[in-house]
């Protein structure tokens, strides 16, 4: 198989030919269609977050299903699937309470295993035990879901991660109620995803927040009903003198302490703010205290609270309703051979979504 392989921190990724295993019990292979190149993995290649070396990073993608393990029952080889990182054991007290995202005790290959990906005889790591930047996937079937959808597996890829962590941010973590107003802080895949679940969720008023004018208007044709450019206002200010003194709800997209404290700041009494972002280790936040006294509330968020085997068909239900706009988030389509340039143009802030191709 062919995949791109992570070999330290600030160094570009190469493309070259890995050995697969079989599938083992409760495993999957599936033949990469697409890759969504997701923000998570710019954090690795810039060393804000860490994975052993060498590893294939990559948590966002779809294919079709080529073998399966003993003991699986979910799907068979033809299958079209979604993969999601957020695989679950559905016996401890997270899954059990309704929470597998949160999941405590995820499938994995048992250690007297042999790896699941080998380059010139070492063993390779998996982000997220997915390893989508390949053109094959041996994961847990509890990592898929089975698409019966007519949608295109290039388009579907987007719920994979970015879309249900935006859109669950707003719909399953905060709950918005209709006629909320609603504040997005950073408009790339994800805060593009929140800005269409707050629509979706019925909004009355979304105020979009970025630093690149060409993310706002995008923002804007999929439902942000005003926009803040933060390099020109202060958006703490501008979003509570277009709310009427704080939104309802605030969604942070960034995970940089300025942005959150921002999503903080910007709630009106009894608000409440969602981090979606990604902080980097050792970021800590400066709330003003007395805040809480009006029952300003902050919350994590974690891939968008989803149980995505119910998540993701409600997903492409809203695609195929025109509700989810999927094809104007993708700014390009890329070969994996370009993925080094897909990741320069994510970390120079010009494009919302990248998609990868496989052959
Ligand atoms: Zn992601
Ligand atoms: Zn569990």
């Amino acid at each position: 198989m062919k995949a791109a392989i992570f070999h330290a921190p600030h160094q570009p990724l190469t493309v070259e030919e890995l050995d697969v295993d079989q599938p083992r019990k409760g495993e999957a292979l599936v033949r990469t269609v697409a890759s969504g190149i997701c923000h998570s993995d710019l954090h690795y290649i810039e060393g804000e977050t860490t994975i052993g070396a060498p590893a294939v990073l990559g948590h966002e993608g779809a294919g079709i299903v080529e073998a399966v393990g003993p003991g699986v029952t979910y799907v068979r080889p033809g299958d079209r699937v979604i993969v999601c990182i957020s695989s679950f054991c559905g016996a401890c007290v997270r899954c059990l309470t309704g929470h597998p995202h949160l999941c405590e005790q995820r499938p994995r290959r048992s250690d007297d295993s042999p790896p699941r990906l080998t380059w010139r005889g070492n063993a390779v790591a998996q982000m997220g035990n997915l390893a989508t930047y390949a053109d094959r996937m041996l994961v847990h079937e509890r990592n898929l879901y089975k698409v019966t959808h007519n949608v295109p597996l290039e388009t579907a890829v987007l719920i994979s991660c970015g879309v249900m962590t935006g859109v669950g941010a707003v719909l399953n973590t905060a709950r918005i109620e209709v006629g909320s107003t609603v504040a997005v802080i950073g408009v790339g895949g994800v805060g593009l995803s929140a800005v269409q679940g707050a629509r979706i969720g019925g909004a009355r008023q979304i105020i979009a927040v970025d630093l690149h004018q060409h993310k706002l208007r995008q923002a804007s044709e999929l439902g942000a009903t005003h926009t803040v450019n933060a390099a020109e206002r202060d958006p703490v200010h501008a979003i509570r003198s277009l709310s009427d003194g704080g939104v309802d709800y605030s969604f942070e997209a960034i995970g940089l302490q300025t942005t959150m404290e921002q999503a903080f700041n910007c709630l009106r009494p009894g608000g409440l703010a969602t981090v979606m972002g990604v902080p980097g280790p050792g970021v800590k936040l400066a709330l003003e205290g007395r805040y809480f006294l009006s029952e300003r509330k902050i919350q994590g968020c974690r891939m968008g609270s989803n149980r995505f085997r119910v998540d993701f068909p409600k997903l492409l239900d809203y695609y195929q309703q025109g509700l989810l706009r999927l094809d104007e988030m993708v700014s390009r389509r890329l070969s994996l051979d370009q993925i080094n340039e897909g990741f320069r143009a994510m970390r120079a802030g010009e494009v919302a979504r990248q998609v990868i191709l496989y052959v």
